[in-house]
């Protein structure tokens, strides 16, 4: 049978088929270490779990929502975006979807005509690109420099009068690097003059180190946000990957056909997980702080050790934010003898049993991202293995 065309051109997400082989690994009795995949190892704090406890128990976790979710869950959102950012949305400016990336995947489908250009900075998460394409557009990438930070001339470069929006991802996920307040308002400001939306992905807000300051799109000055579509969720913040809740925030008429597109697609986001996120973004916060706390400890004590690695340059410095580092690899591979990260990553996995992602999936070659959402004696353990395993590679090439 011949498939869709659109589904011949996408490629599986690169994080959760690593995460997948690490996986089924274990499975057979390896002892890997998955540093592959983005998901904190933290457990969701206690007084989410109950809350999803008593709607179950209570009969209201039984029933279809909204399909754009609870008001009650909107409200929450609402009110946790003035605390934060001082922004007020109307609830028919939110949608609530399975996931961040299910918000993602819905916004494209709604804005996005045949071939319509998004632009797409270098290194990028994932999934962006192939939820691009499979709503008919076309991702554009953005050259960044080795900062790997982009420019309002780095975009201004690929302007085209097809290009209809703009990912901005910051906290940025592969390389952690986060835009200052100047930068943003720069690069908003360039975008609403050309009528492009921006779409400003955020869902590492929370998760800032070292006394680093993360700014919102919501909180520039003199910015319309008519053009700006925020996309948050509790996965990260929470550690909640596993209760797929995410969200949509922006102009009305955008949100309300994600909402006929969702009613359509998926009913609702599963109301249990709902009645969670209502306690997580409404209930206490003292355990985001603690998690935080968590990740710039191990930020902070792995850093140094992934730098000195022989042939990984971290030419951006220590991330001051999500929880991944990005070094770039080139001298690791020549000195090695690999032909490009993707090799080099496997045998990593084969041999040294760890985990990790290859640059070529975020659009950049030459780098891997490592994420250290995990224990302390597990990164101390992979560094380890990383270092043994550069040491006999780089004996074995020069015999
Ligand atoms: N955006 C970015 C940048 C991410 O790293 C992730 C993590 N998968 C997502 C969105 C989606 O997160 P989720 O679907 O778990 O809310
Ligand atoms: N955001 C995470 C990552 O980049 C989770 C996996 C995914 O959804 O791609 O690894």
């Amino acid at each position: 049978m011949e498939l869709a065309r659109k589904v011949m051109q996408i490629q599986p997400s690169a994080t959760l088929k690593i995460s997948a082989t690490a996986k089924q690994m274990m499975a057979d009795g390896v002892d890997v270490i998955n540093l592959g995949i983005g998901e904190p190892d933290y457990q969701t704090p206690d007084n989410i779990k109950q809350a999803a406890i008593d709607s179950i128990q209570n009969g209201q976790a039984s029933f279809y929502t909204p399909a754009t979710g609870l008001p009650e869950l909107k409200q929450a959102i609402s009110q946790r975006i003035m605390a934060d950012h001082q922004h007020h949305y109307d609830l028919d400016q939110i949608v609530v979807t399975d996931g961040a990336k299910m918000a993602l995947f819905t916004l494209f489908q709604v804005i996005l005509n045949p071939n319509d250009e998004v632009l797409l900075p270098v290194p990028y998460w994932v999934s962006y690109s192939e939820q691009i394409k499979l709503a008919g557009g076309t991702p554009v990438e953005v050259g960044t420099d080795r900062q790997l930070r982009f420019t309002v001339a780095d975009l201004e470069a690929q302007r085209t009068p097809k290009t209809k929006a703009l990912v901005l991802n910051s906290p940025q996920n592969p390389s952690g690097l986060v835009y200052s307040r100047a930068e943003l308002t720069a690069i908003v400001g360039w975008a609403e003059s050309h009528a492009i939306l921006v779409i400003a992905d955020e869902i590492y807000e929370k998760l800032m180190y070292n006394g680093n300051q993360f700014t919102s799109v919501l909180e520039l000055e003199g910015i319309d946000l008519d053009h700006v579509v925020l996309i948050n969720g509790v996965s990260k913040a929470y550690s909640m990957t596993g209760w797929r809740i995410g969200y949509a925030a922006g102009p009305k008429a955008v949100m309300a056909k994600m909402g006929v597109v969702l009613g359509h697609a998926a009913s609702n986001p599963a109301a249990v997980s709902q009645y969670a996120a209502i306690e997580a973004f409404g209930g206490d916060q003292t355990s985001v702080e603690t998690m935080r706390q968590g990740f710039e400890a191990r930020l902070n004590e792995l850093y140094p050790l992934i730098a000195s690695l022989p042939g990984f340059k971290l030419p951006a410095g220590k991330p001051a934010g999500a929880f991944y580092l990005f070094p770039d690899i080139t001298e690791a591979l020549r000195l090695t003898g690999y032909q490009d990260a993707t090799a080099f990553v496997t045998a990593v996995l084969l041999e040294a049993h760890v985990g990790l992602v290859p640059g070529e999936a975020f659009g950049l070659p030459g780098h891997l991202r490592l994420s250290y959402a995990t224990d302390m004696t597990s990164l101390r353990e992979a560094h380890r293995r990383l270092q043994q395993f550069m040491t006999q590679k780089i004996a074995e090439q020069a015999n």
